[in-house]
């Protein structure tokens, strides 16, 4: 740290992205990342035509991505905001709309804590139960900025559109941010209540189910007002925050409705699968409607457990974090990663069990 550095960032603990390492291959299973690739169409969308414009800057109203995504979803593209990666509507939310406070539940996504503090955000974590379940009572009433990723990371567990709606009727006053992530994996989505309440924020991204990690895109969909607002935000910082190939990769990626509900169809099988087998070797294991699993091994910490995976290449996230020190996410790569991952597991709590 320079002693430059605003007094309000030095104690900022930023947050810590999962490994992406370059030293040798590894089956990956430890960022969410899809483990199928984006279609044809996707990749003849950014060719050589496209690099050969990269002279010029992006469009900044986005203006035919927006209105691909607001037809594949049936809204009206003055309810949608695109954004570089989902975490950059976090950003811009937490900035627009903490002025009262935020609050989420003690086990969720990380980066959450991270903006509250960015911002000097009086932030509140409710616990989850013992259970990793939600009480969706809790958040209630609030009137402050409520936050909530559905499904939930990491524990995957979902909460059914019914809860949410009572969150957000119960709170005219506070915005109420669905961090929808990993909804495509088999949770229920809120956006079509973006027409019945003016508080509500649905985040999606196209990183986890579409494949799109690397192209950094994401969106949301809320009352024309709070895309304003959210617009106010991005043209006083970057105005430009989505490139022109990320642009037309989005649009391609739209018209491939089927190949991504084909690949979201074999992670949800093969996380039944993996699920099950980890069951018969004792792990408990989270109800994920994620592309990931939440599990606990019977015979070896999580950090030990983490390590071992690793020795044999194969990575999974590992969270230092009081409560869940033991479990271990583990995203859902294809069947075959997935068997060798569960191999590497027996092998190395064989006989302990
Ligand atoms: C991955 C993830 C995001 C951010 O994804 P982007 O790549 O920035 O779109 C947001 N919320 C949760 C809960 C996530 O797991």
């Amino acid at each position: 740290m320079s002693r430059f550095l605003n007094e309000r960032l030095s104690a900022l603990e930023a947050y810590v992205p999962g490994e992406q390492p370059g030293d040798k291959k590894y089956i990956k299973l430890n960022t969410n990342e899809s483990p199928y690739p984006p279609p044809q169409s996707v990749i003849n969308a950014v060719g050589e035509k496209e690099l050969a414009e990269l002279r010029l800057y992006s469009d900044p109203e986005c203006r035919v991505l927006r209105t691909a995504l607001a037809e594949a979803y049936g809204v009206r593209r003055e309810n949608v905001f695109l954004s570089n990666g989902s975490d950059e509507i976090l950003n811009f939310a937490f900035m627009a709309y903490g002025g009262r406070g935020a609050v989420f539940p003690d086990i969720t996504y990380g980066f959450y804590s991270v903006f509250a503090q960015l911002y000097g955000i009086q932030a509140e974590t409710v616990p989850l139960k013992s259970d990793f379940t939600l009480d969706a009572g809790a958040f209630c009433g609030r009137n402050s900025l409520v936050v909530i990723a559905n499904p939930n990371a990491p524990t995957g567990l979902t909460l059914s559109l019914v809860e949410i709606e009572k969150i957000v009727s119960s709170n005219p006053d506070g915005i109420v941010l669905i961090d929808e992530a990993y909804i495509d994996f088999g949770a229920e989505s809120a956006y079509r209540l973006i027409g019945k309440y003016d508080n509500l924020l649905v985040v999606q991204t196209f990183s986890k189910s579409r494949s799109l990690a690397g192209a950094r895109l994401g969106f949301a969909f809320a009352d024309g007002r709070i895309i304003n607002d959210l617009e106010k935000i991005k043209y006083s910082t970057n105005p430009y925050n989505i490139n022109r190939l990320t642009q037309l990769a989005g649009v391609a990626a739209l018209k491939e409705a089927e190949y991504f509900n084909k690949n979201c169809k074999k992670i949800a099988e093969t996380r039944g699968y993996v699920k099950k087998e980890l069951e018969k070797m004792n792990f408990s294991v989270t109800d994920s409607k994620a592309n990931f699993l939440f599990a606990k091994c019977p015979v070896i910490g999580g950090r030990e457990l983490y390590l071992r995976l690793k020795e044999r290449g194969i990575l999974i996230r590992h969270f230092e974090k009081e409560r869940i020190s033991d479990y271990s996410r583990i995203t859902v790569g294809s069947r075959d990663e997935m068997e060798e991952f569960l191999r590497a597991v027996r092998e190395i709590i064989g006989g302990r069990v």
